[in-house]
């Protein structure tokens, strides 16, 4: 019976993250499960240039050293020199993060069951097969839940005429006030040419494309972009609510990416943050490490709250992003913000529906 050291659940950007930074430098097997044919995954990963994100610059695709927030009839524009926006492709983290001295085995069949037996674990995967490892990293989330709010998107890569795009700012979010709901679209230009334009929902439900492809030619319309050629299309959902597995008693199993803990629900940026996740756990001798501070998952919980009562339109992302400058505005969204950036935030904020989300 051959008892791998490690078994990775999900080969998605956390389960990649636990081959190449846990074990890329040993010698040890390792098996890994994925239910999906990840050769056709492919979407960008956006996040600011932290400390612990620079080991990873050489596989960046792109830095944008300006961004926007706004709506028609406001724009902020944000910089900052040390910490731009940067962009790692799903395709690119996979192939970093598959180059490593150790062994991997990847099995393509989803993982039904782990029990553990004595000092290793048996796992089953669909086709009744049984495989032994000693420990188990799990990355299986749970996206949407009854009541709790999700970020929903849906994007195409386009090429257009040239010179369309200023390649050197990107849109962050550019609110478009509709009824009910709360929607921005994302646009990375990567060239003059070459953007993803991308219509994001912050609501408790999924649309069909149809909806999201409709603002997306609203949007482009409006910038005068009649004619492209559509190269792929990206979509997804991230869920505004804490993952509940976050810790396992059993010392053995880590819960690793966004069941681990890792995405900061108010923005759904998950994929800096599980990296950072991994990397606590390289130098702890815990299966537990918390990504996010206290104050920081405090207010993301008084945010969120506020977003599910309240029929926010972006003013109050508008006000903030007015309030701070580039600097500020990137720790706050990399959990980095420090007690005055803090204080200008909770300034922004609409006091009284924050008083009483606060008071809950
Ligand atoms: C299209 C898209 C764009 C995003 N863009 C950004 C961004 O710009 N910035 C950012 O910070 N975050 C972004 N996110 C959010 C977050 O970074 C991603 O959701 C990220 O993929 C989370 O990684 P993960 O490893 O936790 O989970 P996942 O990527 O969901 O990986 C889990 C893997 O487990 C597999 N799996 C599930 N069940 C089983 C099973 N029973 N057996 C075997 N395998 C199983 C799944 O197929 C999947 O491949 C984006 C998400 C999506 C979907």
């Amino acid at each position: 019976m051959k008892i791998y050291k490690a078994a990775i659940i999900g080969l998605g950007p956390s389960g990649l993250a636990v081959n190449k930074i846990l074990f890329g430098d040993s010698s040890n097997e390792i098996i890994a499960f994925e239910k999906e044919d990840i050769n056709n995954r492919d979407n960008f990963f956006g996040f600011w240039l932290t400390d612990w994100m620079k080991p990873f610059e050489n596989i960046i695709e792109k830095k944008w050293f300006k961004w926007t927030i706004g709506d028609r009839n406001k724009k902020i524009t944000h910089s900052s020199f040390d910490k731009p926006y940067c962009v790692i492709s799903f395709k690119r983290w996979k192939k970093y993060c598959l180059e490593t001295k150790n062994i991997l085995d990847v099995k393509n069949e989803p993982v039904i069951q782990y029990i553990p037996i004595e000092n290793y674990f048996k796992i089953i995967t669909a086709d009744n097969n049984e495989y032994y490892a000693e420990k188990i990293y799990d990355s299986r989330s749970i996206k949407e839940k009854k009541g709790e709010m999700i970020q929903h998107f849906f994007g195409v890569n386009i090429t257009v005429a040239d010179n369309t795009f200023n390649e050197n700012k990107l849109t962050l979010m550019h609110f478009t006030k509709e009824q009910n709901v709360l929607h921005f679209m994302y646009i990375l230009p990567f060239s003059h040419n070459k953007a993803l334009v991308e219509s994001t929902v912050f609501s408790k439900q999924v649309y069909k494309n149809s909806w999201y492809r409709d603002k997306i030619n609203e949007y482009l319309i409006q910038n005068n972009i009649i004619e492209f050629k559509e190269r792929s299309t990206e979509k997804g959902i991230i869920p505004m609510f804490f993952a509940e597995e976050k810790y396992s008693p059993n010392p053995n199993i880590f819960n690793i990416g966004i069941r681990g803990g890792a995405c900061k629900p108010s923005t759904g940026y998950a994929f800096s943050f599980l990296i950072k996740h991994i990397q606590l756990l390289k130098n702890s001798k815990k299966n537990y490490v918390s990504v996010h501070k206290f104050l920081e998952r405090r207010m993301d919980k008084i945010f969120i709250n506020f977003l599910k009562n309240n029929n926010e339109n972006g003013q109050s992302f508008i006000n903030l992003a007015s309030n701070l400058d580039g600097n500020e505005f990137q720790s706050f969204m990399m959990g980095e913000s420090n007690l005055l950036t803090k204080l200008k935030i909770i300034k922004s904020m609409p006091k009284l529906p924050f008083i009483k989300e606060f008071f809950k």
